[in-house]
């Protein structure tokens, strides 16, 4: 038997013992939505994470939203009125954020790789371009030339310093994102003499980081670079984006991150800021930590089987949906996330099972060597932690199975 990880709060069976999300019950859901595999989002759970994290954050702290965690058109239309601002990754997510209605200049567009025509629609738009480099700078700079237009530029910058314990490091050494800090200061004064409306420093220095102490650490180093940087170049920058990569628990052992604790230190840490950023607006960008723990994935078992000894309960889901539940998304050991039988919500697990996906490779395992009630088919797998990088994190033209159902679940708009 392995270890699963811990179920988030706020999930309840009903009488019969099946599992509620959003205070529906799983397989009525399913109906809803007309078949498995499902992908689950509560609205609510999302309300409540906001709320938590605006009264832990200090007051004048923006609160932004990553797009690229959740694109989902229902859940983004929803977040619009809940944030400050969203962060996209392409054109393609930006025009999502301009439809579910977030005014333009809440938007700013991070991402290496920006094509001149993505470049001419953030301008076009009234978006603000985060440069990745010096090149996309000068191609940004030409851009606004050629549509007559004030491009709104800020510049991502690559700290000398990254996040430590996160799941992906995105500052600190040599890195595809961002420009080294020690060439902003420069590029500040170009873009200020070529008459861009500046607005100033992205700094993103790592996800999936549950370490309190990690955070707070980055978070300070982070505005002591972006005052060091403005005094360089002497220009105080209108925003400064310090960036989030809070993590959820996805795994056996793993500890939510302490954000009352962040919201202190970055209090202190603001108050004590260099000058130059006295009337700076400050924003924090988080994806995962705001929607993970609202989504579920469920998927139904189409057979049981065993082999030598070993059970397997075969779904019609898969790493096709949740590639990182398979373990094959950024992580180097496998291992489970919290998982459970919907229909039997409360009851005992005292059946070792491997649960495996439908696709036609041994990295397709949903869970592996986990204890459930007993289940066989028809019955229906919920897969916890699959609000964030689920359905569009994951190669769904695999294998060339239907694409997966997506349902929010939102009380607030229920009669
Ligand atoms: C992916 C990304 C985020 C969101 O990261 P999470 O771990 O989902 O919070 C924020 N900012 C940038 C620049 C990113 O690339």
């Amino acid at each position: 038997m392995k270890p699963t990880g811990p179920i988030p709060p706020g999930f309840a069976a009903d009488a019969s013992g099946e599992l509620l999300i959003g205070g529906e019950p799983a397989g009525a859901l399913v109906a809803q939505a007309g078949d498995t595999p499902l992908f689950v989002y509560d609205m609510a759970a999302i309300r409540t994470r906001l709320r938590q994290l605006r009264a832990a954050m200090p007051p004048e702290l923006a609160l932004h939203y990553a797009m690229k965690a959740n694109p989902y058109p229902a859940l983004l239309e929803r977040i619009v009125s809940e944030v400050d601002g969203l962060d996209v990754a392409s054109a393609g997510e930006m025009r999502a954020a301009l439809e579910a209605g977030m005014p333009p200049s809440f938007i700013s567009f991070a991402g290496p790789g920006k094509r001149d025509r993505e470049i001419e629609a953030a301008i076009l738009g009234g978006v603000t371009l985060n440069l990745e480099s010096e090149g996309e700078a000068e191609r940004a700079l030409a851009a606004g030339k050629r549509l007559d237009r004030q491009p709104r530029l800020a510049i991502r910058v690559n700290p000398d310093f990254g996040l430590r314990g996160s799941g992906m490091r995105m500052g600190g050494g040599a890195r595809p994102f961002g420009i080294d800090a020690e060439r902003v200061p420069a590029l500040v004064r170009r873009l200020i003499a070529a008459g861009v409306d500046w607005r100033g420093f992205h700094i993103f220095a790592g996800s999936q980081a549950l370490d309190a102490a990690a955070i707070i650490e980055a978070q300070a180093a982070t505005l002591a670079l972006a005052g060091q940087l403005a005094d360089e170049a002497r220009a105080a920058p209108p925003e400064v984006n310090i960036g989030g990569g809070f993590g959820v628990p996805y795994f056996n052992g793993d500890v939510a991150v302490d954000i009352g604790a962040v919201g202190a230190a970055l209090s202190q840490a603001l108050r004590a800021r260099a000058a130059i950023l006295a009337d700076t607006r400050f924003a924090m960008e988080l994806g995962r930590w705001i929607v993970a723990e609202a989504g579920v994935y469920l998927t139904r078992i189409v057979d049981r089987k065993t082999s030598r000894g070993e059970t397997y309960l075969v779904t019609d889901g898969g790493l096709h949906h949740q590639l990182a539940a398979s373990g094959n998304f950024g992580t180097v050991v496998r291992r489970n996330y919290p998982i459970a039988v919907a229909g039997r919500f409360d009851a005992v697990p005292d059946d070792e099972v491997s649960v495996v996906g439908c696709l036609c490779t041994p990295l397709d395992r949903l869970g592996d060597q986990v204890l459930l009630p007993r289940a066989g088919p028809g019955d229906l797998i919920a897969i916890f932690l699959a609000g964030a990088y689920g359905a569009t994190a994951s190669p769904q033209a695999f294998l060339g199975h239907p694409a997966v159902r997506e349902l929010l679940v939102d009380e607030t708009f229920r009669s």
